[in-house]
């Protein structure tokens, strides 16, 4: 059995590449696709659309960009799994330590 998607976007029942953004009132979009107008509300995930969707028309400025916000992304995902480690290790050692003031008395 195969979980991939069809190769061919005009064999979805309904096209996802033209889709309509609802931008509530009063909020603007902090940056927006120049290729699709898709509003976003950080430059950070303009930058990986353009480098996910746009990878065959975007700039090579563009693609650096988009390479360097995943790197940022795997070294903040690696801090992340660092402090988790850390702390999960912390907490172990504390629980042992009070367990074993349970058996001084
Ligand atoms: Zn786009």
């Amino acid at each position: 059995m195969s979980n991939s998607l069809p190769t061919q976007p005009e064999t979805y029942a309904e096209s996802i590449i033209h889709e309509e953004y609802d931008v509530p009132p009063g909020e603007d979009p902090v940056a927006t696709c120049p290729y699709c107008e898709r509003p976003f509300t950080s430059e950070q995930l303009a930058t990986v659309h353009i480098g996910v969707r746009h990878t065959d028309v975007c700039s090579e400025a563009e693609r650096e960009a988009y390479e360097e916000e995943l790197e940022a992304a795997e070294h903040d995902l690696f801090t992340f799994h660092a402090k988790a480690a850390v702390s999960i290790f912390l907490i172990y050692f504390m629980f042992s330590f009070i367990y074993s003031l349970a058996w001084i008395d």
